[in-house]
């Protein structure tokens, strides 16, 4: 369930701090230490599971909780115009932290654009 060597799963246990928002059976919600955006929330399973690379369908509920209860953790905080969900996925996707997380990124401006367009 817990990884001992797991930043985020520490974050679960309260092993180490973290700026809690929703927690329910399944998912928790967080702020990002260093935000991009005027709201950066990290939202992950409380299993570990290292990347969705990984995911497996015994994954999919806590997945689908954390797509469902995004656009309420976004409004709750002030994104309530839209905001964008980012899953970096492994060595391609930047992947940092190796606990699968979703952050959600909003403000009340638009954000800027998901990735620079390559020059043709
Ligand atoms: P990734 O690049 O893996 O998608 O993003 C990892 C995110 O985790 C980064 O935005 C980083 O700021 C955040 N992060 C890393 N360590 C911690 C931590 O200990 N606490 C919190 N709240 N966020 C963290
Ligand atoms: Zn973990």
């Amino acid at each position: 369930m817990h990884d001992p060597n797991c930043i985020f799963c520490k974050i679960v246990t309260g092993e180490i701090p973290g700026k809690k928002v929703y927690e329910d059976e399944l998912i928790l919600a967080f702020h990002d230490i260093n935000p991009i955006a005027p709201v950066h929330l990290l939202v992950i399973p409380k299993a570990h599971l290292g990347s969705l690379a990984d995911a497996q369908a015994q994954d999919g509920p806590a997945l689908g909780r954390i797509m469902t209860m995004a656009a309420r953790l976004a409004r709750d905080h002030g994104a309530d115009d839209g905001f964008r969900l980012i899953v970096n996925t492994g060595r391609v996707g930047r992947q940092e932290v190796m606990h699968v997380h979703a952050h959600i990124l909003g403000g009340k401006e638009p954000l800027g654009a998901m990735l620079p367009r390559p020059k043709a």
